[in-house]
């Protein structure tokens, strides 16, 4: 399953998206946080990383 995003917690900060392998996390507007399904493999950096807590398995 991808990742989900609490989006009222994300801080847009962009971290997760640097930390991705798979390249399946994109910032639209450079603020609203996307998970791209196809691209995701659950590997689950992006949790261990976001300092908001902000995004976990779906
Ligand atoms: S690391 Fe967390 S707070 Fe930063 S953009 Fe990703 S989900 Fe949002
Ligand atoms: S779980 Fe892994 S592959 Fe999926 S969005 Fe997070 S860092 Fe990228």
């Amino acid at each position: 399953m991808p990742r989900r995003v609490d989006r009222n917690a994300c801080l847009s900060c962009g971290g997760c998206a640097g930390v991705c392998p798979s390249l399946a996390i994109r910032l639209e507007y450079g603020y609203r946080l996307v998970v791209d399904p196809e691209r995701c493999t659950d590997c689950g950096l992006c949790t261990v990383f976001c300092p908001a807590g902000a995004i976990r398995e779906a």
